[in-house]
């Protein structure tokens, strides 16, 4: 143990942990159960049950194990007469106003209350008292309400105040009519995280969702990562013959999301069960589908796929894969495109920002790859988010951010054209110090780190030793930076520009987190690049809680990378494959679990194209918009029906653990890339996702003697402490980068906004998440809106040039920077940037 230790006994068994935990961690350490009603570990401790009571040998008094600090020598009771007396006691009171009975609770089984009742033996309260009826809650989305089964130990109060930073719920009134609440008791409007469900001990707080007539003893529990965003949160599936029942968080070990999960991983998986599902393979026979076996449909691929490559050679066939398939699948992938078709032509969706990012890292510092952890998030004194929102994109980091800033006193400072939420908070506590906001027009985020380390520089606020020491190119980054003008920027930009570089520079401990949600996927290798410079040059890498996270995409976008599913040169990009099918010197394109009509800017004239190709194969689960042209559809099966390994944004490789076998006839993709390996008679590297894992670390050194649940290189949290791969990290000036004209006729710039309800085809296939969807809206500034005579709700037409526009109601921000304007993604309004020049125009009524 790093820490000062201490040792006491708990129950007679000696125990050591480290100072400042307390008598409850210690018996935890020593595998000693005190009962809880109001802890949950998340949690500052509160103290309200006072069920957790214990004595110290000899002594009389009890003690509450939650919140009394261990010490040296201490030996503690947690079994007396006076402890079984008192907690029977504190369960009478509690049940004074609580059902005595457990008349059809959703948590029955499940019930903490119900178990300590029982296990203290109390049937009945001695005390007179006439219930207090509360009205429960049935008008919220996703979550119910019954506060007559409350116990006011405020777990969700708390969960959702310290780290969800929402504080939707409350303690309202006070005295025997104290409640916990929303406003007025209005129904929940929040992000829908069901963290206060997850946390609430009794049956207050329950979801329709969850299927609770199947009671917790008749589940079967399978643990397996999230399919949404890069975090790796884990899920344990409740499942009865494989139909699901439930999801809770897992709070085990080498777990990114301490238990935690957002709305997407917690409700979100519905998708799975969707009836949409295709679940047969398809070929397109005289125009119409029809119904083909495998063999069939593969054959026909096959056939297909040689002929056009013996007719138009190895490069007229492509293919795209989805960010969510396992490693192994990546694995197979590539090696039927650059082993048995001959070509390089494979890109991943999301490619060039995520691509763009890690390259910049890996040119600079070595690893393509996150320096450090999710967790180290919360210990920072000090984090820069560029170019991205957390709390739409990366829930969980939103989590560890606000961590940082309550329990942390963290500097937050926010870079890009939108401003973020969590911000706000700051500039409420008297305890934080208020965020700093460096916004400018769009594609400045360079510049705007170029200027942090320009005065990072001319202030002498570099780290000396550490710069002379383990990087190179000091000098001509200092030169460049020397020569960069402030007054590039706006006046009151420069000034929180330098506030941002002091703090940045003097925090002992600072984190850059870097994201695309926001438009800026242009210049990510750029911005990566300038960060990891920002990161060095003030000794901020190769240190716990320092360094530089990428919040990428998807699920596996990390292990697609970590494959080799990504573009080499332009030419290999999903873009240009589109601009060569029109050209007709594309002939084939395989797209795996990615829909280009849809997410194409300009769906209706790629649709056009696709159509036009001599073969189109789409492998999905869903009959999306590509699929309903392409020639051969294969149904793909669900995360939840399928084995393999993905790998987080912090490098940590994740063993997916089925809870069913694929519905119907869909098979796994890694099933479906072997059979067509066998059919084209290439080499299958192995029949398994084990065996095929075991072949990936043989071939890359970062994956060699990896375990489930472990970050790549050899297990460690953070990268960079022994020094960097190639000697020294390097310092790369790059040119800042001005925002380019506005055109004329089109004075606003339209980004795309990302959305923590709506992130792709899954979530959009989610009956949950569409529950609690916001409806579509145009964020603009509210200054901006005004100058043009538009109301806060007004409907709103915003063109492109070209013709194409969309109609929604604005909502005043001021998030956004003037001349900005957002919208949800994806927008048919913005090109391959994520953003475009638009015009805004009012709708007048008939
Ligand atoms: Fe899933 Fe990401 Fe939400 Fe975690 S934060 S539950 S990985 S979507």
């Amino acid at each position: 143990m790093g820490n000062k230790t201490i040792r006491l006994k708990i129950d007679g068994i000696e125990v050591e942990v480290e100072t400042g935990k307390t008598i409850l961690d210690a018996a935890q350490a020593a595998g000693v159960r005190i009962p809880t009603l109001c802890h949950d570990r998340r949690l500052i401790p509160f103290g309200a049950c006072r069920l957790c009571v214990v004595q110290q040998k000899g002594k009389s008094e009890l003690l509450p194990a939650c919140f009394t600090p261990a010490r040296g020598g201490m030996e503690i009771l947690t079994q007396s007469p006076e402890i079984a007396k008192s907690r029977r006691l504190q369960l009478q009171l509690i049940l004074l106003n609580h059902p005595m009975i457990c008349p059809r609770c959703e948590k029955e089984g499940e019930c903490d209350l119900q178990s300590l009742v029982y296990e203290y033996g109390v049937e009945e309260t001695r005390y007179p008292w006439e219930k207090i009826p509360f009205p429960p809650d049935d008008l919220s989305s996703l979550l119910q309400r019954d506060p007559n089964k409350c116990i006011l130990c405020g777990r969700c109060v708390r969960i959702c105040d310290e780290v969800q930073g929402v504080g939707e719920l409350s303690f309202t009134e006070r005295g025997i009519q104290t409640a916990i609440d929303t406003d007025f008791h209005r129904p929940i409007h929040c992000e829908f995280c069901g963290q206060c469900l997850d946390t609430c001990p009794v049956g207050a707080i329950t979801t329709d969702r969850f299927d609770t007539s199947v009671k917790a003893w008749e589940l079967t529990e399978t643990t397996t990562p999230c399919p949404y965003c890069s975090c790796g949160c884990y899920l344990t599936f409740g499942s009865k013959e494989g139909a699901i029942k439930r999801v809770f968080s897992d709070p085990g070990p080498n777990r990114p999301n301490d238990g935690n999960l957002c709305v997407k991983g917690r409700f979100g998986w519905d998708f799975v069960d969707h009836p949409d599902r295709i679940k047969t393979p398809l070929l397109r026979v005289n125009g119409a589908f029809k119904e083909a076996s495998w063999e069939e449909a593969l054959r026909f691929m096959a056939q297909r796929l040689e002929e056009v490559k013996e007719k138009h050679g190895p490069d007229a066939i492509a293919g795209v894969a989805s960010s969510r398939l396992t490693n192994e699948e990546y694995y197979l992938f590539q090696t039927l495109f650059r082993k048995v078709i001959g070509t390089d032509q494979i890109d991943q969706e999301g490619g060039s920002s995520d691509q763009g990012l890690t390259e910049g890292l890996a040119e600079t510092l070595g690893f393509a790859a996150s320096t450090n952890s999710i967790r180290e998030v919360r210990k920072a004194d000090c984090i820069l988010v560029i170019g991205t929102d957390p709390a739409e994109t990366h829930p969980i980091i939103k989590n560890e951010i606000h961590l940082a800033i309550r329990r942390n006193r963290a500097q937050l400072i926010v870079l890009g054209v939108r401003d973020i939420g969590l911000t706000r908070a700051t500039h409420t506590s008297p305890l934080s110090p208020p965020s700093i906001v460096l916004q400018e027009k769009p594609n400045m985020e360079v510049s705007l780190l170029n200027g942090m380390i320009h005065t990072i520089l001319e202030q002498g606020l570099e780290d000396k030793p550490f710069i002379e020491g383990r990087m190179e190119g000091f000098e001509p980054l200092k030169k460049k930076m020397s020569r960069f003008d402030l007054r590039m920027l706006s006046e009151e930009t420069r000034s929180e520009v330098e506030n941002a570089a002091r703090a940045f520079a003097k925090a002992k401990r600072a984190m850059i987190l870097i994201g695309s949600g926001l438009g800026s996927s242009l210049h990510a290798k750029e911005i990566a690049i300038a960060s990891s410079n920002l990161a060095l040059i003030t000794g901020h890498i190769g240190k716990e809680s320092s360094g530089v996270l990428m919040l990428l995409g998807k699920c596996n976008s990390q292990g697609a990378l970590d494959m080799g599913v990504f573009r080499r040169g332009d030419k290999g990009s999903i873009m240009n494959f589109f601009k060569r099918a029109e050209e007709r010197s594309l002939k084939a394109l395989y797209a795996v679990g990615v829909d280009p009509v849809t997410d194409h800017a300009d769906s209706d004239r790629l649709k056009k194209i696709l159509q036009d190709l001599p073969l189109l194969v789409v492998q999905d689960l869903f009959m999306t918009e590509t699929a309903k042209i392409a020639h051969v559809v294969l149904p793909a099966c669900a995360f939840a029906e399928k084995g393999g390994t993905m790998t987080n944004l912090e490098r940590r490789v994740q063993k997916l653990n089925p809870l069913r076998p694929p519905q119907g006839e869909s098979r796994s993709d890694f099933d479906i890339f072997s059979e067509l390996l066998r059919v084209l008679e290439g080499p299958v590297p192995g029949k398994t996702p084990d065996e095929v894992f075991e072949r990936i670390c043989q071939e890359n050194p970062l994956y060699r003697g990896i375990q489930d649940g472990e970050q790549w290189p050899g297990g460690i949290p953070y990268l960079y402490a022994d020094g960097f791969p190639t000697g020294k990290a390097k310092l790369i000036p790059v040119e800042a980068v001005t925002a380019p004209p506005a055109m004329e006729g089109y004075p606003f710039c339209l980004v795309q906004r990302p959305s923590l309800f709506r992130s792709g085809l899954l979530s959009s296939k989610s009956e949950a998440l569409e529950m609690v969807t916001e409806r579509p809206h145009l964020e603009m500034n509210p200054g901006d809106a005004q100058r043009i005579d538009l109301a806060d709700g007004e409907t709103v037409q915003a063109s492109a040039p070209g013709g194409r526009s969309l109609k929604m109601k604005v909502k005043y921000s001021s998030k956004v920077f003037p001349g900005v304007i957002t919208v949800p993604c994806p927008s048919s309004l913005v090109d391959e940037r994520g953003m475009g020049p638009v015009k805004i125009e009012k709708v007048h009524k008939e």
